[in-house]
Formats: C-alpha cells, sequence, structure tokens
C-alpha cells in the first residue's frame, strides 16, 4: 500500500474497523473509503457490487461481521451464519470482480475446534469439533477463509486471513448481558466506586485464563501483515501470553481506583480452562504486540469514561 493507495474498510465502526481506519490515518493513509450499515448493506449484493465498480478500492480490510456474545450466538445462529456468509461472500467475490490488489479477512480464534491443545497453533483449524454454542458463526467464519484461499489458488489473487484473539479498546460493547469479561469488569468495578459498593462480583472461580490484545496492536498488525504477508496460511494474532481472570481483575480494580473487595460467584460458568494462541508465526514475520495490559487497560477505561458513561 501507498500513502494513497484507495482502501475500504468494511465494518469501520466496530471494535476492529475502527482500530484499523485510526491505524491508517495515524500512518499517513488519506485514500480512505467507509460506509456505515445505513449508507451499503453489505448483505445485498446489488448494493456491494454498486459500490465497488463506483469505488473501485485497491486494499479490502474485511471488519465487517455479525458478531455477540455465547447468549447471542446460541439464540440466534440462523442470522449469524446467513449475515456473515452474505457480507463476506458479497465483498470477496466483488474484490475479486474489481481487481482488489489485496484483501485481509477477520477470522477469530474462537473458530478453532472446541478441544484443540493450547496454544493454538494455526495447523490445528478443522481437526476437531468445534464449540457447539457458535458453530453457525464458525463455519461461516471458516468459509470465509476457504474462500479466500480458493480464491488465490483458482484466480491468483492475494487474500489473506488473520486470527485474532480476544480483544479490547475503543468501541467495545460494555453491555453487562453480551459482552466479554474485559469490558465487563471496568464497567462493574467503576459502577461499584462511583457507589461506593463493599465489593464486585467476579463471574466463576477467577482461575480460568486468558490472552487480551489491544485492539490498536491488532490494528498494526493488519496493516503490518496486508503489506508483508502473502501466504495462502491463516496467521494468529494475539499477544502469546495470559493470564488468570483473578489476575485481570485486580489489574482493572487498580486501574479504575476501586478499593473495596472482589468476590466470586461460583455459581457463574468458568468456561475453557485456557486460551492462548500460538504467535511463534507472527512474530518470525515480524511483528510483536507492544501495548502493555496495564497500558492498554488504562486507555481502556479512559475511552469508557470519555464515550460510553451516557450510553450504559
Ligand atoms: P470466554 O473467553 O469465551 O469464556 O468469554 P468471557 O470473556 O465472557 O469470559 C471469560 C472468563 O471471565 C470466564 O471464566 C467468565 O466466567 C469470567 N468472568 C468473570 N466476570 C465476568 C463478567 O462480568 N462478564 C463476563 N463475560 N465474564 C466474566
Amino acid at each position: 500500500m501507498n500513502k494513497g493507495s484507495k482502501i475500504y474498510v468494511a465494518g469501520h465502526r466496530g471494535l476492529v474497523g475502527s482500530a484499523i481506519v485510526r491505524k491508517l490515518e495515524e500512518k499517513g493513509y488519506n485514500n480512505l473509503v467507509c460506509r456505515t450499515s445505513r449508507e451499503l448493506d453489505l448483505r445485498d449484493k446489488s448494493a456491494v457490487d454498486s459500490f465497488f465498480a463506483e469505488e473501485k478500492p485497491e486494499f479490502v480490510f474485511l471488519a465487517a461481521a455479525k458478531v455477540g456474545g455465547i447468549v447471542a450466538n446460541n439464540e440466534y445462529p440462523a442470522d449469524f451464519i446467513r449475515d456473515n456468509l452474505l457480507i463476506q461472500t458479497n465483498i470477496i467475490d466483488a474484490a475479486y470482480r474489481n481487481d482488489v490488489k489485496k484483501l485481509l479477512f477477520l477470522g477469530s480464534t474462537c473458530i478453532y475446534p472446541k478441544m484443540a491443545p493450547q496454544p493454538l497453533k494455526e495447523e490445528y483449524l478443522l481437526t476437531g469439533e468445534l464449540e457447539p454454542t457458535n458453530d453457525a458463526y464458525a463455519i461461516a467464519k471458516i468459509a470465509g477463509i476457504k474462500m479466500c484461499q480458493s480464491y488465490n489458488r483458482q484466480y491468483g489473487t492475494q487474500y489473506i486471513s488473520v486470527m485474532p484473539t480476544n480483544l479490547y479498546g475503543s468501541n467495545d460493547n460494555f453491555d453487562l448481558h453480551s459482552s466479554h469479561v474485559l469490558p465487563a469488569l471496568i464497567r462493574k468495578f467503576h459502577e461499584a466506586k462511583e457507589n461506593n459498593a463493599p465489593f464486585v462480583e467476579v463471574w466463576g472461580t477467577g482461575t480460568p485464563k486468558r490472552e487480551f490484545l489491544y485492539s490498536d496492536d491488532l490494528a498494526d498488525a493488519c496493516v503490518y501483515l496486508i503489506d508483508n504477508y502473502s501466504g495462502n496460511e491463516i496467521v494468529n494474532i494475539g499477544v502469546g501470553e495470559d493470564l488468570p481472570i483473578k489476575d485481570l481483575a485486580e489489574k482493572i480494580k487498580d486501574v479504575v481506583g476501586f478499593t473495596g473487595e472482589i468476590q466470586f460467584d461460583t455459581t457463574k460458568p468458568d468456561g475453557t480452562p485456557r486460551k492462548l494462541v500460538d504467535v511463534t508465526k507472527l512474530n518470525s514475520l515480524g511483528w510483536k504486540a507492544t501495548t502493555s495490559l496495564e497500558e492498554g487497560l488504562k486507555k481502556a477505561y479512559q475511552w469508557f469514561l470519555d464515550n460510553q458513561l451516557t450510553k450504559v
């Protein structure tokens, strides 16, 4: 990519897409094209075709997807498989027919087999049964990866797929029912501090371990890989380190400045004991995450204070 390349970021209002836009702007790319879902329904093939024919983007970051937590995935599997298949199929095919030079597709580490060994290596994809609560979403994402690989094979395109680990950052979801642990705890500790509550309830035993990547680091990795990677195989994007939920809770408590206690609600599920990706391949391609968890948590909390308080 050069600074004037026309770059389409699909899903530019989400956690990932908004971080990619910020990163591209910060690096001086000045020819970005974005559309809100109201302006362009990516599930509508003819609308997507017209958009590509008109705008002729040279590079595409495919960060648009229907995403949600375990409850949403479990309740609306038809919406997840349909919307994601439509969005990615429309974009990937329009990219091909409009001579896009390179496309980056966002997969997810939650589409690896449920029982895959940890840390998750790229070659574990499609080696076992999926987690049943999000298998519709996972099958759609796997189809997107296969589609990129198939277009590369048959048409000689350069479409790469990446697998981000758990993300957090600006534009995160802070809804306590549907959010992931990190934004949920930011909100819980903040509200407990405001209300002088004696304790905060953390779900489960606090022993499961998770890895957390700051969204701006993910964006940096995506911009790096679109310029420096052309392989057909997927690439994990993570930090390569995890920590117990209990330690995460302590760190968030400190960042927020809550002085009460932490209580574990062991009637709530722990989920999988560990979720960590192997970043050997990413590191060997020349990229490493740089934002420490402490620094990222401070930024995420600041974003919450600046943007989210009126909405939650
Ligand atoms: P997972 O990584 O797919 O299991 O999704 P989550 O981010 O929702 O949960 C990760 C871990 O954090 C689990 O062990 C949860 O029980 C634990 N956890 C602790 N407190 C909370 C909370 O307030 N919200 C969520 N979502 N998870 C929590």
